[in-house]
């Protein structure tokens, strides 16, 4: 199995993280049904129509009434300082063994972890240049259309806002589900290997001094990390070699102390999607606001699937109907692309410089032909080829274990519907909207689709505020 078909995969294996779930809502009367929904987003398909029947009501109940939601910074919610250890059931990965646990994990995924030769690194390539693409033209304006305003003024307009509103965090978790959490004193690269060697794309920082968990771990950090520390194909990338996840906390955030953003297993799915959007971050840890453990990471991806699989059952909204071009869902202007042959060390510009998830990967002509998102980059650590950033995108993309083929895409003739399909099919955070000759046009994301189906209808515009 390898690293991305992990993190999507139904079956997880930490039942102390399900069963802390079940002791808390065991009292309420309403665990089954729950259990039923979760267990529905597992499969992806709707429950049968007597849960549907039962889910129903919640949404069409919902009163017009537009609560502002609110972002939880972890100080403001749990009682952390009260904890001495984390909870058992975690896969946390302390500083001492660290190192064990990838090297035992590294037969599932044929992850060797060796060292490059350090005689390898004696001389510099000279200076890669800046091969950074020019933005990409801006599309066609038709696209840019005020379709959406209209529908929003249409009656069952803000059915999903209602249904996130009235559904829980806790609603979307998964029934079980694995967690690395990783101890700030860790080394960064065995962090990396770590998430790499355990079908993860992130995990919570536990700070044993403040006994609290005081972040994430992302590949963002990785690319963050690479980014700054890169020189050139032969010299080795000593800080990622010798620095711990504190040290390099230290030296990026310089001080300015970022709160983890977290929510409560009671808060409305609504809020969730607010705190994904509002902080323009991917993973939202569910803390039990009793204990302060960690049960569950929301990403955009499983709120969608959540709101595709539940929605099914709600009254159809007439904008399901309508074409992208009409409704102007995504991004249209100032597109971030690379080109296939640049290197891969110009992505990871692009990434930390406009902050993008993903790059749609353009040829000479101005045709897509692929998508380097952040997740690819993690491949580098897997296949420690983390100081070969010289290698073009073309060459990354055709390396990466999991071969998607091409790029999945839309066309502007395409109904919101049809897109949210195939995006929740594909499990993808984006397509990219391309014209007939594949040239790029935009990109529509999760956080464009939760945006405007979720938060729009509220009055509430996260992505650009
Ligand atoms: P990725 O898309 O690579 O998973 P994110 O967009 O979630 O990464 O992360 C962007 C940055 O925000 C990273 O530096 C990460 O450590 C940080 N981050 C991610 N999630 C949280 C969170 N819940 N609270 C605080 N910081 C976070
Ligand atoms: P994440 O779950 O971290 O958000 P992504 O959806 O960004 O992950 O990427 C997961 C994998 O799917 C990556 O290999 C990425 O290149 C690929 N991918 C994502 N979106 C597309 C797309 N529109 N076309 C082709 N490949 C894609
Ligand atoms: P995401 O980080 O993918 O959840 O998206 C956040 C916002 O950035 C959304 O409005 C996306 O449409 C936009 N976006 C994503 N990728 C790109 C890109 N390559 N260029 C410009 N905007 C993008």
């Amino acid at each position: 199995m390898n690293f991305l078909q992990q993190e999507e995969s139904a079956s997880w294996s930490s039942p102390a993280v399900a069963t802390s779930s079940e002791r808390i809502y065991a009292n309420r009367g309403v665990k089954a049904s729950r259990w039923t929904r979760q267990e529905a987003v597992e499969e992806g398909e709707p429950p049968g129509l007597e849960e549907g029947a039962q889910s129903r009501p919640a949404a069409e109940s919902a009163r017009l009434e537009v609560t502002f939601p609110k972002a939880t910074p972890l100080a403001q919610t749990t009682p952390l300082a009260e904890m001495e250890t984390p909870p058992t059931g975690w896969d946390l990965l302390l500083p001492e063994c660290a190192a064990s646990a990838v090297g035992s994990s590294t037969g599932d995924l044929e992850l060797a972890i060796e060292f490059p030769d350090s005689e390898a690194w004696d001389c510099k390539l000279e200076s890669l240049g800046d091969e950074r693409p020019q933005p990409c033209p801006s599309p066609q304006a038709p696209l840019l259309s005020l379709g959406w305003d209209d529908e929003l003024q249409k009656p069952g307009a803000q059915v999903y806002m209602h249904f996130m509103q009235e559904h829980t965090c806790y609603d979307a978790m998964a029934t079980s589900s694995k967690l690395v959490i990783f101890d700030t004193t860790l080394e960064i690269k065995k962090a990396f290997f770590a998430m790499v060697a355990n079908g993860v794309r992130a995990a919570p920082l536990w700070d044993s001094k403040k006994q609290s968990f005081v972040g994430m771990l992302t590949i963002t950090d990785f690319i963050l990390v690479l980014h700054r520390y890169y020189r050139s194909p032969l010299v080795q990338i000593y800080e990622i070699e010798e620095h711990k996840i504190e040290t390099w906390r230290e030296i990026y955030l310089q001080g300015c102390f970022k709160p983890l953003v977290s929510i409560s297993p009671n808060d409305s799915l609504f809020e969730a999607v607010y705190a994904l959007i509002k902080n323009r971050i991917h993973r939202l840890p569910i803390l039990d606001p009793v204990s302060g453990t960690v049960l569950y990471i929301l990403t955009h991806k499983r709120l969608l699937k959540f709101l595709h699989i539940f929605g099914a059952l709600l009254p159809r909204p007439s904008f399901l109907c309508r074409t992208i071009q009409d409704l102007g869902i995504g991004t249209f202007r100032d597109l971030a692309v690379v080109l296939e042959t640049a290197p891969i060390l110009t992505a990871l510009d692009i990434f930390v410089d406009r902050r993008v998830s993903a790059l749609p990967v353009v040829n000479e002509s101005g045709q897509v032909v692929g998508l380097y998102s952040r997740f690819d980059v993690i491949h580098l650590a897997a296949q420690q080829t983390y100081n070969h950033l010289d290698m073009s995108v073309g060459e990354a993309l055709r390396q990466r274990t999991l071969c998607l083929e091409g790029v999945l895409s839309c066309q502007p003739h395409e109904s919101l519907g049809e897109v949210i399909d195939r995006i929740a099919r594909e499990q993808v955070h984006r397509l990219v909207l391309v014209d007939e000759t594949q040239h790029l046009l935009g990109v529509v994301s999760l956080s464009d689709i939760l945006q405007a189906l979720v938060l729009s209808p509220a009055g509430i515009d996260a992505l650009s505020a």
